[in-house]
């Protein structure tokens, strides 16, 4: 029999990436392999990203280039899933400019991908607009060890005015506890060493279900799982971030003291302005409560840069509060506008001169603070999940510490997927560089 290959190009975040395991999942069910090199494709299946308008222009361009391919191999199966295609009319859009795509898929069907492609089933576009459901046991493909995802909530019910995903992902969908610790157990049989959990906003987890679940319950009942692991989550929202958490994340070993916390704006106009319902004082009051009960806790964030109406006045409050935080890194960018959000249709658009100003002067404050923080490190001693190899060096490997800082250092063995010790003897903005302790 011939062997069938498919590729998938995966764009966006952690959740995507995940997803992209599911339909790679469907599609070895099948009996397709994967395959790097999209010419030998028999599927080739985009995941799409929307959250910024540049990333669908880059999407588009990428199916255009597929057109001679498709002429030459009709029996190639194009599909697109993901956010992108998620949005009110968007399919059609897809279809009509590029006729070839076979499959449209929603971020609501992506399991009718197995049906779809069983049956080869003519060119269709299944985009459902729900607020969503759950489909649980759907086949994964895992190439990540000793890192493992899952879900442990779907959609988004907070309307940020800058933000399309609760437009693309539905309402909030927790999965039960029952399930999550199910697939947890499961992957540390596997020998997974660390397992992120992930939602939009992992904080609001159980609130839907109306059981008494909470994630800081699940937190506590996932970390009493035997086996040598640890688990991380992402992404946290700072007005749902309560007190049972972080006891929880400070009174338990397995649980990474690492906590990624996106602030956005550090003046509560612009927090207003962009729907966060928390405000400048209660964001500052949350991270020194954090770092009061976890001494040893690294806070990461994203900022925003630009938003519609930010003031120069705005802008210092940003970087003041970046200054009292002390953030371990910040992932910072310029606010873009995004059609289907609240923030489309705003007047007020800040000259993209002083975004740039103002994202080079945010950039240069965090790099120091990252720096000077990263050299309080060291001398330390971290346990270190050898997560990769650094192939810019030689014998280099890399990972995390439980804070989230990553470290390079030498090994002659190969120790991947393995826990070791590592003293920290060099620091940049980027990277720490240690030794292992035998
Ligand atoms: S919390 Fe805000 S930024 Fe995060 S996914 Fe929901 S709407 Fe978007």
């Amino acid at each position: 029999m011939m062997e069938k290959y498919y590729f998938i190009m995966t764009y966006g975040c952690q959740m995507n990436i995940h997803e992209s395991e599911k339909i790679a999942g469907i599609l070895e069910n099948l009996g397709y392999k994967a395959t790097d090199c999209v010419e030998n494709a028999d599927v080739i299946a985009f995941n799409t990203c929307c959250i910024r308008e540049t990333a669908e222009q880059k999407i588009m361009g990428h199916i255009g280039s597929l057109e001679k391919l498709k002429k030459n191999k009709p029996h190639v199966k194009i599909v697109l899933c993901g956010c992108m295609t998620q949005q009110e009319g968007k399919g059609e859009e897809i279809k009509s400019k590029y006729p070839y795509v076979d499959y449209i898929l929603g971020t609501h069907n992506i399991d009718q991908l197995h049906d779809l492609l069983e049956k080869q089933s003519k060119s269709k576009i299944l985009v459902e607009q729900t607020d969503g459901y759950i489909t649980e046991n759907m086949p994964v493909t895992r190439t990540s060890m000793p890192n493992a995802w899952v879900n442990i909530i779907y959609g988004c019910n907070n309307f940020c005015t800058y933000c399309i995903v609760p437009y693309v992902r539905g309402r909030e969908r927790s999965r039960s506890m029952q399930s999550i610790k199910a697939e947890v157990e499961s992957l540390v049989a596997e020998g997974y060493k660390e397992i992120t959990l992930l939602g939009q906003n992992v904080n609001s987890y159980g609130n839907d279900l109306k059981d008494g679940s909470s994630f800081a319950k699940l937190l506590n009942e996932l970390a009493q799982i035997p086996g040598d692991f640890r688990l991380r989550f992402m992404t946290s929202h700072p007005k749902d971030f309560t007190d049972d958490v972080i006891e929880a994340i400070a009174s338990n070993d397995k649980i990474c003291k690492h906590i990624h916390l996106p602030v956005q704006a550090g003046s509560t106009n612009m927090l207003k302005a962009m729907n966060r319902k928390y405000t400048r004082e209660s964001y500052l009051e949350l991270v020194d409560k954090i770092k009061t009960k976890i001494p040893s806790v690294g806070i990461t964030t994203d900022i925003m840069v630009g938003f519609n109406g930010e003031t120069d006045e705005d802008f210092e409050e940003t970087l003041s509060l970046v200054e009292k935080c002390k953030f371990s890194s910040a992932f910072c960018f310029v606010y873009s506008k995004r059609k289907g959000t609240v923030g489309y249709n705003m007047t007020n658009i800040v000259p993209q001169e002083v975004k740039k100003e103002r994202i080079k002067r945010l950039i240069a404050l965090q790099n120091k603070i990252t720096r000077q923080g990263n050299s309080k490190y060291l001398g330390n001693v971290f346990e270190i999940l050898v997560e990769d190899v650094n192939s810019k060096f030689e014998n280099t490997y890399c990972g995390r510490t439980d804070c989230g800082r990553l470290v390079n250092f030498k090994s002659d063995k190969n120790i991947l997927n393995q826990f070791v010790k590592v003293k920290v003897t060099k620091g940049t903005s980027a990277t720490l560089w240690g030794e292992i302790q035998e």
